[in-house]
């Protein structure tokens, strides 16, 4: 039997490998190279030092990153809502209702169609460099709607998120309390197998704090690891409910009491940040700044779904991180592979020291600072899974 073949990547401008000492902190090599070996990294250092491979890619003097770690999206629905966005946009204030719309149009949606959505916006990450994405239910709400979401979506990755508590749908308006049995009970039963995660949006109009700390205990006694919709929409208990049930992740962070941000200093919660949504809905940005300086681990994510962050595009919300929200360029990037890597729970991905998955990026322009400098530009000139040319095209 063969060798398996190994590839070194020369001509590298800015090599970003997170893989720094001490660790969590932006890392960077210039005038770099990479070798892949068994889909893995198996070398990065100066070009010059660089060994003997079978196979050679030239860079062209363009910046290699680590593929973004996208923890945050809800692919799985089907119509859309542009007309909602458009009279939002026209002043009219988002309310938590909306997701509703996307429910009636899933729950009547045929497989295939569901199936072929998905694959389209899966897609459409990977063309704009996300190698890992996570994917939540929570636009069926009926045992059968939310357990065939979380089927499809284990079709196209290993980041499932059952999210039955999105919101309680009108069939339980009268009963929500019925609605969170179900969630917690049958609908878990059904739903626990395909999903590594459950997730609950805690939030007025949807599901309170005694509510999503029963969510999160139902599903850690499943196996599922926690995440939480927390603090999107107004101050309230999201970031102390996924504290106290040791969450991965709490997503959103745009209201934050002190006791908020000491809460994600304090315990291993990263905090999400969705800046898509704020854009979307035209609320104030979350204080990226204050998480930062205060030492929580942010993560940047797109919470792509049809109704308040129809966005796919991570390097979108690198730019508006570093514009609207004043992280710097190595922060923004950092906490979109790095962070979300992080909040995935993942050591395997987010960086590209020796051993991580080969998930890389190479982009069409000599910094990472590129990616917030020529916003709306497309710049990702190739991406690789797990070693695998698998968008664009290498030199
Ligand atoms: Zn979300």
């Amino acid at each position: 039997m063969s060798k398996p073949e190994n590839t070194l990547i020369r001509g590298i401008s800015e090599l970003v490998t997170n893989a720094g000492d001490p660790p969590g902190r932006f890392a960077a090599l210039t005038d770099a190279a990479l070798v892949i070996a068994d889909g893995r990294v198996a070398w990065t250092g100066p070009a010059a030092r660089a060994p003997a491979t079978d196979v050679v890619v030239d860079a062209g003097g363009r910046a290699v990153l680590p593929g973004f770690a996208d923890s945050h999206a809800h692919l799985v629905f089907a119509g859309e809502r542009s007309a909602e966005f458009a009279a939002r946009m026209a002043g009219r204030p988002y309310r938590a209702g909306g997701i509703l719309v996307t429910v009636e149009a899933t729950r009547a949606a045929p497989d295939g169609a569901l199936r072929a959505n998905l694959r389209r916006l899966a897609a459409e990450m990977l063309r704009q460099g996300t190698t890992t994405f996570e994917c939540k239910s929570g636009y069926g709400l009926t045992v059968p709607d939310e357990a065939r979401g979380l089927a499809l979506a284990a079709e196209v990755t290993s980041e499932v998120t059952y999210l039955g508590a999105h919101v309680v749908p009108p069939e339980f308006a009268a009963d929500p309390d019925g609605y969170v049995d179900l969630v917690c009970g049958p609908m878990l039963d059904a739903c626990a197998p395909s999903a590594r995660w459950v997730d609950v949006f805690c939030e007025d109009g949807a599901f309170g704090a005694d509510e999503a700390a029963a969510v999160l205990a139902a599903g850690r006694a499943a196996g599922l690891g926690a995440r939480v919709h927390a603090n999107q929409l107004g101050p309230g208990p999201g970031v102390r409910v996924a504290a106290e049930a040791g969450a991965a992740s709490a997503d959103h962070c745009t209201f934050l009491t002190d006791a908020d941000v000491d809460a994600l200093t304090s315990t291993p919660v990263v905090a999400t940040l969705l800046p898509g949504a704020e854009f979307g809905t035209r609320q104030s940005f979350p204080d990226a700044r204050r998480l930062l300086d205060a030492g929580a681990t942010v993560a940047l994510a797109t919470d792509c779904n049809p109704g308040s962050s129809f966005t796919s595009s991570v390097p979108f919300c690198i730019a508006l991180a570093v514009r609207e929200m004043r992280m710097t360029t190595e922060e923004a990037v950092w906490a979109a592979t790095a962070g979300g890597a992080r909040a995935l729970r993942r050591t395997d991905i987010g960086h590209l020291g020796v051993g991580a998955r080969a998930d890389l990026i190479l982009l069409d322009a000599p910094s990472h600072a590129y990616l917030a400098y020529r916003p709306g530009v497309p710049q990702i000139a190739a991406v690789w899974q797990a070693g695998r040319l698998v968008a664009g095209s290498a030199p």
